[in-house]
């Protein structure tokens, strides 16, 4: 077997060492934030420390961060508050965003993957008014980018809120929550080499503070729950390192392309005329199925994904590929490639090397059964 390759950063990203040390050292001690002896005061103080980093992530103050169990958290805490009002969401919302507003209307979405401006103005001017639009930043399938700051335009014509899951931006694009008036942005720690089960939950300028859990009066009573100090922690390093890393980042539009380029003929690239983040690549094999192709990779020690993994590891058909009118065909053959911090140009050769290997043996099989 090659050596192993992970390109399923858009899944999970590898944690970074600084990270993991990060998290253990904050691990060794007994840190109740809340408690008032020496213990706590320096979880107290890594908690804090960490607030000050992720709320650099998207230049919000400090205050404004709201520290959880990650973007499901966030993305229902908002979206759970709206619930007695009308809420629009895009079409290509994460699941943690279509699930937690089952009754929401749906924002329709270009073939390229980009939010229909003019199909939301149409929604926002119907009966009855909105009170919460939900659009992400960067879909995590395609990579596409949304175009927040028009969404946000649009919505203070309306008097409606702004609820953006930027989980799939940090670390890959610059991101002002003020400047691109969010009123909910939603993180989550360890899609840029954080911990798991650790996020932020973001509040722009609205006023409103949505709350989920009640009880012990953590994060200023927003968020009840004994703090995940360690998590916590490691959030605010990975937070750190994802802004020192940004431009390094943004070079790997040339991997990307690189990938694109040497892709068998007949590749449908998605979303590839929008505006995209760097490292993220959803492809149509012609004549394959994503699940043989996946099966295969992972036997060549190439860890990817179809782009819409879910929770049972089974492999579903993309509701962000229908949304974008895609046929069957290319929504069952679409392959996600997607990198970061540690991706080097050797992964994305041994990626090809493999995949023309597998689609080799493929064409072998089909002429012997021809
Ligand atoms: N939103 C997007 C766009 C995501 O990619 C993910 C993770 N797949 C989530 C939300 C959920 O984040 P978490 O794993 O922190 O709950």
């Amino acid at each position: 077997m090659s050596k192993h390759i992970y390109l399923d950063y858009n899944a999970t990203a590898p944690i970074r060492p600084e990270v993991a040390e990060a998290v253990a050292h904050a691990m060794k001690q007994p840190h109740n934030a809340s408690s008032v002896h020496r213990y706590g005061q320096e979880g107290r103080k890594l908690v804090e420390d960490a607030r000050t980093k992720v709320a650099t992530l998207v230049n919000v103050p400090p205050a404004q961060v709201i520290f959880n169990s990650g973007a499901t958290e966030g993305n229902n805490t908002v979206l759970q508050h709206f619930k007695e009002e009308r809420i629009l969401v895009s079409a290509i919302e994460h699941p943690s965003v279509l699930e937690a507003a089952p009754n929401a209307e749906q924002i329709p979405v270009t073939k390229d993957g980009i939010v229909d401006l003019s199909a939301l103005e149409k929604l926002l001017q119907a009966e009855p008014k909105t009170g919460l639009v939900s659009v992400m930043l960067v879909n995590n399938e395609t990579g596409a980018t949304q175009p927040i700051r028009d969404v946000s335009n649009l919505l203070k014509k309306y008097g409606a809120l702004l609820h953006c899951d930027a989980v799939q931006a940090a670390g890959k694009i610059p991101i002002d929550i003020t400047e691109l008036g969010i009123d909910f942005l939603t993180l989550s720690s360890h899609k840029i080499g954080g911990p798991q089960g650790v996020g932020a939950l973001m509040l722009g300028l609205c006023g409103i503070t949505p709350t989920l859990l009640s009880g012990g009066g953590q994060e200023k009573t927003a968020r009840a729950g004994t703090e995940n100090v360690a998590g916590i922690s490691g959030f605010g390093m990975a937070a750190e390192l994802a802004i020192k890393d940004l431009p390094a980042y943004q070079k790997m539009d040339a991997l990307r392309d690189l990938l694109e380029s040497k892709l068998p003929k007949g590749t449908v690239i998605h979303s590839s005329d929008s505006p995209r983040v760097a490292g993220t690549s959803l492809f149509s094999l012609p004549d394959a199925s994503s699940e043989t192709l996946l099966m295969a990779l992972d036997l060549e020690g190439i860890a990817i994904s179809n782009g819409s993994a879910c929770s049972s590891g089974t492999i579903k058909t993309s509701h962000v590929l229908q949304a974008m009118g895609a046929s069957d065909k290319e929504a069952s053959s679409a392959l996600r490639v997607s990198m970061g911090w540690d991706t080097k140009e050797a992964d994305i050769d041994g990626f090809l090397k493999a995949l023309e290997k597998i689609m080799n043996r493929i064409e072998e099989k089909k002429a012997a059964h021809a």
